[in-house]
């Protein structure tokens, strides 16, 4: 009997790690993705926990580190005028640009023979039997009272007092991750109450126009309407988003940056409730399962190791050996015995950037605890 052939919906890391791993075991794999490699995604491109494993597993760690990713090693949190030190990590993460990324696994899934068809979108909304949605984020236009939204751009010459340094402001937080070639990416994650009532606007950062746009639908990774900046200029939408913030020294060093405006991308309307894989009709992988809070830099992670944990009952599935369901529900098990405990841990620390004990005179104690940094580190990932 010949192998049935499997549809996976979306070709960002969680559906084209599937595609490569499924391909590797002989599956005929079609992808069907609604844009086009390369393209920048809102990310802090680095990659923590146990994909790096998943990767290693299904050799494509060497890979990465042949296409320039780094290893970062130090990391600091940082709020106002108090820091930690530059702590090492317990184990070491990896550091890619998405641009070079997702280009190279769509690469990489094309020499194995999978069929990726780019820039088409499915239109249909049943997954019915042999469809597998990795399509990402679900949207949400607002959660809590709250909108939630993502920046990112690079820049370049951009000095960096750990590999990661991640600053919490008043209205979210943003990392700044070392990649190759003095490059830095700067990916923040911001909240603005949704009645408009927080949206006071101080000037730190220069002129600021209105940069959020009305519409939050599903618009993927583009410019979200923000009006374009002058060659290295702070984006508008970033000027937005740290304009509610007293001038800070993350603010001065991001106005002398060289920053490379064509990576500029932004992301509306993001769900971070997590999600149980039992309660979903769908076989879903990635963050189109759950999102865990970017702050834990373990989401790229959770994709790898998700569409790892798809790969065996769909080969068994499309031998004839397991029906749709049985396959379907053996990955939701798996997905939540993996992932459940370390989103219930990541929810209390992303609680935690915007609760006042980051924020207010004990932050400098608290984010140099040695004690809150290993248990947020250990149960996060
Ligand atoms: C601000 C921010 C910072 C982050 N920083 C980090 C970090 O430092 N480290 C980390 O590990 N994670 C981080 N993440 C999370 C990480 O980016 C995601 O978890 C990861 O990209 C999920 O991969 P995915 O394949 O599930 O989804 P995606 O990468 O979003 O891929 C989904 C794909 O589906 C396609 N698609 C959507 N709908 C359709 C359709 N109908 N038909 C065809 N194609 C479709 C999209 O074009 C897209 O390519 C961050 C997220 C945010 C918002």
């Amino acid at each position: 009997m010949s192998a049935k052939p499997i549809t996976i919906v979306g070709g960002g890391l969680a559906g084209l790690t599937l595609g490569i791993g499924l391909r590797q075991r002989g599956v005929p794999v079609m992808i069907w993705e609604s844009g086009r490699y390369p393209r920048h995604r809102v990310c802090g491109e680095f990659i923590s926990g146990s994909g790096q494993e998943t990767l290693a597993r299904l050799g494509l760690r060497d890979k990465m580190i042949q296409a320039g990713a780094i290893t970062a090693n130090t990391a600091m949190f940082l709020s106002g005028s108090a820091s930690s030190h530059a702590r090492t990590l317990p184990k070491p993460a990896l550091c890619l640009s998405r641009f070079t990324l997702d280009a190279l696994l769509a690469n990489i899934f094309r020499q194995l023979g999978g069929d990726l068809h780019e820039n088409e979108r499915w239109r249909e909304n049943n997954y019915t039997e042999a469809v597998i949605r990795a399509n990402g984020r679900r949207t949400q236009p607002t959660s809590n009272g709250w909108h939630w939204y993502g920046l990112k751009v690079h820049a370049r010459n951009f000095p960096l007092q750990a590999d990661l340094e991640m600053h919490i402001i008043k209205n979210g937080y943003v990392g700044l991750t070392r990649l190759s070639d003095n490059d830095v990416d700067i990916c923040g994650l911001f909240r603005r109450s949704a009645d408009g009532t927080d949206s006071t606007i101080r000037g730190a950062v220069g002129t600021l126009r209105p940069a959020i746009p009305a519409k939050v639908g599903r618009e993927g990774q583009t410019q979200l309407g923000f009006p374009t900046a002058p060659r290295n200029e702070l984006p508008r939408g970033w000027q937005e988003a740290l304009g509610e913030n007293d001038r800070s020294n993350l603010c001065d060093r991001l106005l002398k940056a060289s920053i490379d405006q064509t990576s500029s991308c932004s992301v509306a309307a993001l769900s971070l409730h997590p999600q149980r894989a039992a309660n979903l009709s769908e076989l879903c992988i990635g963050d189109a399962l759950t999102m865990t809070p970017p702050v834990t830099g373990n989401g790229m992670s959770m994709a790898f190791e998700s569409a790892e944990l798809a790969i065996e009952p769909l080969v068994s599935y499309s031998l004839g050996k397991f029906d749709w369901t049985h396959a379907r529900q053996a990955v939701a098990n798996a997905c939540d015995r993996v992932f459940s405990s370390r989103l219930a841990w990541a929810r209390w620390l992303h609680w935690m950037m915007f609760s006042p004990i980051f924020k207010g005179p004990v932050a400098g104690t608290v984010l140099r605890s040695n004690w809150l940094w290993r248990t947020m580190f250990t149960h996060t990932r």
